[in-house]
């Protein structure tokens, strides 16, 4: 049992209505902190008004980019009851980027404990209507005063929360996908596997260059030998090939994503055949000219399953399923939702209910 103290907002901020929600923006009105102090641990958990960080000037995140995120939802179901999809599996992978950046393991209870008890607190901002949720945002950072390049020896844990709007509030739509060849995202031995915010940092020209360009993502192939895929923006990516499914195998630059693991359990389930490898953007570009590319899409927490309809590269150009939402993207959508939103049974016990 984590015994923390919560201090209430004394002013509770007006709810959004759902259709105005515009991503990450509508904090709610209170966040969980705890800190760490090497010879200490972990020590005051504490529920507080939301508001802004004190922080010196000098503190390590600011400047070395020492800091680990997470990104998962909460659900509302029917009978109106929270749940989670599968809010440990978040744990051990913030603990996996912890190691990567030399920040302190955090116990499962203590991580847990700080979403499911702010999220029970905010249980009023998890929105009702079709298709949003409360997005939940764990992260931690290492705040010691000082610039000299070493590990934090005093780091935070800190949980926000913000009610979001449907992903495909008119229902799944294709999207176009830039093939990124100068760029990388990360490379083996990097921070790849970690979920750090320099991986983002280094994701943002590219994206810019392919929206400039009309495209939604970038489709980022390896640093070593520039052809190998590895995800579609912040999510994993898996195709469709004469009826098996290819997604590139987590190789040290690719984020163990918590949708792909889901949808490689769901498509085993239903009998397919599923190859982690590497994959080359030439392998697949005369799959789509073969017409054996049959599907496309990106997996993650914030789109859930994502369709591909359309791959560029330096004037090549192919389009996947006519544009249109595959039959397998549909069913893996249709799944997944389904669960998380407690529609459907829940056979691998990836819910769990607050
Ligand atoms: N890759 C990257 C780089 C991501 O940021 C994300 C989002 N967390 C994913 C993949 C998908 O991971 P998940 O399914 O756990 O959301």
């Amino acid at each position: 049992m984590v015994d923390i103290k919560i201090t209430r907002a004394s002013v509770l901020k007006e709810k959004p209505a759902s259709s105005t929600l515009v991503f990450g923006k509508s904090m709610t009105d209170h966040m969980f902190i705890a800190d760490y102090d090497e010879g200490q641990g972990w020590h005051d958990p504490r529920i507080v008004p939301y508001g802004p960080l004190q922080i010196d000037p000098a503190a390590k995140v600011l400047h070395y980019a020492e800091e680990i995120f997470e990104g998962l939802k909460a659900y509302r179901t029917a009978d109106g009851t929270i749940q989670l999809f599968r809010p440990l599996d978040n744990i051990a992978r913030m603990n996996k980027s912890a190691e990567r950046l030399c920040l302190p393991q955090i116990p499962e209870e203590l991580a847990l404990a700080g979403i499911t008890e702010l999220v029970k607190l905010e249980r009023d901002w998890v929105p009702h209507e079709e298709g949003t949720s409360l997005y939940i945002r764990p992260f931690m950072i290492g705040t010691d005063p000082a610039l000299g390049v070493h590990s934090s020896h005093h780091v935070q844990y800190i949980v926000i929360v913000c009610p979001v709007g449907a992903y495909y509030p008119e229902g799944l739509a294709p999207v176009k996908i830039y093939v990124e060849s100068e760029d990388v995202r990360a490379v083996k031995g990097g921070t790849g596997m970690a979920k750090t915010g320099g991986n983002y940092a280094a994701s943002l020209r590219a994206g810019d260059r392919a929206e400039k360009q009309g495209y939604s993502q970038v489709l980022w192939l390896d640093g070593v030998h520039r052809k190998y895929i590895e995800e579609v923006g912040a999510m994993n990516v898996m195709f469709k090939v004469n009826g098996k499914i290819l997604t590139p195998d987590l190789n040290g630059s690719v984020l163990d994503g918590i949708t792909r693991r889901s949808c490689i359990q769901l498509l085993k389930d239903w009998g397919y055949e599923v190859e982690e490898r590497r994959i080359s953007y030439e392998e697949l570009f005369q799959a789509a000219e073969d017409g054996t590319l049959e599907e496309a899409w990106g997996t993650g927490t914030a789109a859930v399953v994502s369709p591909i309809g359309e791959l560029a590269m330096e004037g090549k150009k192919v389009t996947i399923s006519g544009n249109q939402i595959g039959e397998l993207t549909q069913k893996l959508y249709d799944n997944l939702t389904g669960i998380q939103w407690g529609r459907l049974a829940d056979p691998h016990n990836w819910i769990m209910k607050l």
